[in-house]
């Protein structure tokens, strides 16, 4: 029986790959020039680190989490998201106590138990960025502005994205406003999924997130997190709304966004692409003041947001591929042609040799005729075929073919680097 892989965890080929390595190194250098600096926590966690960080009633904890004992019966867990994990290692390595504000971002595979579709995996890869220590507005409208440059780095044009953007407020905003919506969805509790029956008791904000259409018809009217901020959030989220007017970034206030994890505070968004149907959130993120401390840190603010790259495959997938990925992708400039097999050690030695200088070389292992080889060279693209057999041998060189100009010459073996990279040069 065929051993396949595990259901929404998916395998990228090489001819994706090259795509993937375009956008992730694009990211690299978008969120350098911002001054952010990687840091690269572990897959593993204990699971306590999100059911206190992201929070217990989440549907990321509660449904979604792969959680499992170790050997020794501790519970741990494959990380659904990484900014727990990355206040986690700034509490841990004391990272506050260099002063400032740190800027660290990550790039790696998460894990969460959802319904397979497109652009939703059960293994997919995020990056994002955690700026922590400052409380200041116009550290998220940078944090803002980075998730845009990303997207103009990448070519996606301002017309098909959009930002949505709310203000949940603080933990002293946060029992009025749950009161607020308790009452307002209490009348209409049996309208409500079962899952929302039980939000409503436990954390009513989460019904708000909810996708079933009957839930989203009855949370049409329900109370603004904006209407229920106190002095302090207002005036960070409208100092917040000028900078971005500022910075040109234009946002759609989204009353009904509270984000699927519990860590956040103030300002949540979401960056989404108008051409993505159901799952269009490109990336979300938002402030969580409080989390260093929940997670037995000092008191530490912070704001980030994270990206999913499946959905920006999805999304440049569409496009003609960009001329830098084609630089990604390295073919052999030589190809080596041992003509009979008692040239095997010799070539496999001048193969070396050539990759050493660090031109791209390769031959056959397929023990293919030498035409179906010469048809292969050209077939990968190479620039020349090297011929390796007795004559040689006898010469104590290699006869070189130009592909293009079928132009041969025999080249003594200890001049062939500096002979090929001579003539890429002149090229
Ligand atoms: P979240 O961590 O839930 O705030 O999600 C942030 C971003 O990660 C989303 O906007 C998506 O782009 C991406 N994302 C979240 N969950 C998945 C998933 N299951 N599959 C693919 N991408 C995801």
């Amino acid at each position: 029986m065929k051993v396949e892989a595990v259901r929404g965890m998916t395998d990228i080929l090489p001819e994706e790959a090259v795509l993937w390595q375009y956008v992730e190194a694009e990211i690299r250098e978008a969120v350098a020039i911002y001054g952010y600096r990687e840091i690269r926590t572990p897959i593993v966690e204990r699971a306590e680190l999100f059911a206190r960080g992201v929070g217990e009633t989440t549907d990321i904890v509660h449904k979604e989490m792969y959680v499992f004992p170790d050997k020794k019966g501790q519970m741990l867990a494959l990380r659904p998201e990484a900014t727990a994990s990355v206040v986690r290692a700034y509490i841990e390595h004391g990272l506050y106590a260099k002063g400032g504000v740190a800027k660290l971002y990550y790039l790696g595979p998460m894990f969460r138990y959802e319904k397979p579709q497109k652009g939703r995996k059960r293994q997919f890869h995020q990056y994002g960025v955690e700026a922590l220590g400052s409380l200041d507005p116009a550290l998220d409208a940078e944090v803002i502005d980075l998730a845009w440059y990303i997207m103009e780095r990448l070519g996606l044009r301002r017309e098909g994205l959009f930002l949505r953007l709310n203000s949940i407020g603080c933990p002293e905003d946060r029992p009025r406003f749950r009161e607020a919506l308790r009452e307002y969805f209490l009348p209409h509790r049996e309208e409500l999924c079962p899952d929302c029956k039980r939000r409503l008791e436990e954390n009513p904000l989460r019904i708000l997130d909810c996708k079933v259409p009957t839930c989203r018809e009855v949370a049409a009217g329900a109370p603004r997190s904006l209407d229920h901020l106190c002095s302090g959030c207002r005036e960070h989220f409208e100092r917040l709304l000028g900078y971005l007017d500022a910075l040109g970034l234009a946002h759609e206030l989204d009353p009904k966004l509270v984000r699927g994890l519990d860590y956040y505070t103030r300002t949540v968004f979401e960056l989404a692409s108008r051409d993505l149907g159901a799952q269009d959130a490109l990336l979300g993120g938002g402030r969580y003041d409080g989390l260093a401390e929940a997670l037995g840190g000092p008191p530490t603010p912070g704001v980030g947001f994270a990206g999913g790259l499946e959905r920006l495959i999805l999304v440049l997938g569409e496009r003609e591929p960009p001329d830098k990925c084609f630089r990604l992708i390295t073919g052999p400039t030589v190809y080596l042609l041992p003509v009979g097999e008692g040239e095997v050690t010799e070539a496999l030695r001048i193969l070396a040799q050539l990759r050493r200088a660090g031109i791209p070389a390769d031959m056959d292992y397929a023990g293919r005729s030498l035409r179906k080889r010469l048809q292969v060279a050209s077939q990968l693209g190479a620039r020349y075929a090297l011929f390796f057999g007795e004559e040689e041998r006898a010469r104590g060189a290699a006869k070189v073919r130009d592909l293009g100009t079928g132009h041969e010459e025999y080249v003594p073996l200890g001049e062939l680097v500096s002979y090929l990279r001579g003539r890429s040069r002149r090229r």
